[in-house]
């Protein structure tokens, strides 16, 4: 789908900017060209990654797509990266980061999925500003990890219908009204399905007034805005992973996430900050569970890689980016592997649907994966599990449930009830979870440990605390002998929906087996 059409040795394009903010004369190199774009680069900047042509037309061709309009025969997007913040202010403004003209795009980062929406947006519309930020930000997938916590929608975007109103408040305010606006994009999406809105987006005029908007509104989506705005905020999407919208990444020519090697390369960032990325699709299938078994290849110097996964229709499943193994730290050697937690693996409860793991590395490296499906070790009733987890001496497990529909039985609560079952050597649990800004979102801070599947109160159980402030996770006082099935439940977490916990086995030590210490450092 993609291929050079040209290559420039050196083409210097200069250019005298628009002259609101005073004129500045710059000179752009154009680096090369794609299918749908042109790619300058000011003098200074440091050039993008060998593949973000490549990276550029996927999100062109993804963005086509979902809003159904095309570049015109010849025509092409012009991306500018920006090397310095004078040109950007001369072009965009005081107070952007960056800024898209119809089809052009001024920027400091190599690949900016935001910019790239606008342009592709702006074949089919120019509604006011809020309907077309809350949309970039949205198919940018922008608004970080779900760790951050909800998101403040405390900005009043109801009066910032009219693009003057809202650019003003820019000036004065930042850009907080992104994510609301944002937030309430989502909702229409969510609420009256993508064409309506489009239907609404390609009418709408930038330079309407509020009563014009509302007429728009009303004809195209068959309500009133105001009723919108009031039925949002009854329940607005709050979490960053669920306002997001993933095109580009779960694209068809995305690979799927296999048993084999993945490798870190030039990726969607463009190398910003010298990330090397991979992006990975999977499936989950209804009823079922997924596991992925992780190992990163060991390397001097060794990157930290990390993955995040998320569901393509929106919507974090960690919550977080999790290191691919136990990475530790060493003086005079610096982070490297523990031979003896290389693997982590990754268990999804969550719902059935398209998803995809993005891999980020400061450097080029390889993890092998193995996917496995499975009916897997989450309780519904009292039952136990068909398939409890196995716990082994020599990994990691991380168990993620994204169930909200499930009924609490007792103090088991949705999505929060497993069975695991102790491996060849036997020995202790430990139990841990990320700890964001002294909390811990996506676990709960009680864990019990029951020797029935379904016990009528805690206190038949082994209670463990999770405390955030302390530095010592927590283990259980049982040692388990090889095979014991241990039915484990937790009330809900902090983030109702998200629950992500990881768990270990501690091997029994003697005379002759050298204790592990329980359970290090934060990684
Ligand atoms: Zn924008």
């Amino acid at each position: 789908m993609f291929r050079l059409t040209q290559h420039f040795a050196k083409v210097t394009v200069t250019i005298m900017f628009g002259c609101l903010w005073g004129c500045t004369e710059t000179t752009f190199e154009k680096i090369f060209s794609t299918d749908h774009f042109d790619y300058y680069l000011e003098q200074g900047a440091t050039p993008p990654c060998d593949d973000t042509g490549l990276w550029l037309e996927r999100y062109y061709h993804a963005n086509a797509k979902f809003f159904g309009v095309e570049l015109s025969a010849g025509k092409k997007i012009e991306y500018y990266r920006v090397g310095n913040n004078e040109t950007l202010t001369s072009e965009c403004g005081p107070h952007l980061g960056g800024c898209t003209k119809e089809t052009k795009v001024y920027i400091g980062s190599p690949i900016n999925a935001h910019e790239i929406v606008h342009a592709n947006a702006y074949l089919l519309g120019d509604p006011p500003l809020l309907f077309q930020e809350g949309l970039a930000v949205i198919l940018g997938c922008e608004l970080g990890s779900d760790s951050s916590g909800p998101l403040d929608l405390s900005e009043t975007i109801e009066d910032l219908i009219e693009s003057s109103s809202f650019a003003e408040q820019r000036e004065s305010r930042g850009s907080a009204m992104y994510r609301t606006s944002a937030s309430f994009v989502r909702y229409l999406i969510d609420t009256f399905g993508v064409e309506k809105f489009l239907a609404f987006y390609a009418s709408a005029s930038r330079d309407s007034t509020y009563d014009e908007t509302c007429a728009i509104f009303q004809k195209k989506m068959g309500a009133r805005l105001d009723d919108a705005f009031a039925d949002w905020r009854k329940l607005p999407p709050t979490l960053p992973g669920d306002v997001c919208l993933r095109l580009m990444d779960c694209g068809e020519d995305i690979p799927e996430l296999a048993d084999g090697e993945v490798h870190t390369a030039c990726g969607p960032s463009g190398g910003f900050l010298s990330f090397q990325e991979a992006l990975r699709r999977f499936h989950i299938t209804e009823g079922k569970t997924l596991q992925v078994e992780m190992t990163p290849s060991v390397t001097q110097p060794q990157p930290i890689t990390t993955v995040s996964f998320f569901r393509c229709a929106g919507g974090n499943v960690t919550g977080y980016a999790d290191d691919v193994a136990d990475f530790r730290y060493k003086k005079n050697q610096g982070w490297y592997v523990d031979p003896t937690r290389a693997t982590r693996r990754f268990i999804f409860d969550v719902p059935a649907g398209d998803y995809v793991a993005w891999f980020s590395a400061r450097a080029e490296t390889a993890i092998y994966t193995e996917v496995n499906q499975s009916s897997g070790p989450m309780r519904t009733g009292c039952a136990t599990a068909n398939e409890p987890l196995v716990l082994r001496h020599d990994d990691d497990v991380v168990l993620t449930s994204r169930w909200r529909e499930r009924p609490c039985i007792g103090f088991w609560c949705p999505g929060h009830s497993w069975d695991v079952q102790v491996g060849p050597t036997g020995g202790t649990i430990a139990l841990s979870s990320v700890i964001s800004n002294g909390q811990i979102p996506f676990a709960p801070n009680k864990v019990y440990l029951c020797s029935k599947p379904c016990p009528a109160y805690p206190d038949e159980c082994e209670v463990i605390t999770l405390d955030p402030q302390s530095q010592i996770r927590p283990i259980s006082k049982q040692e388990f002998a090889p095979g014991t099935v241990v039915h484990i439940g937790a009330p809900l977490t902090p983030f109702e929906d998200h629950f992500s916990l990881r768990m270990r086995l501690i091997p029994p030590c003697n005379g002759n087996v050298p204790c592990v210490e329980p359970w290090h450092g934060p990684r």
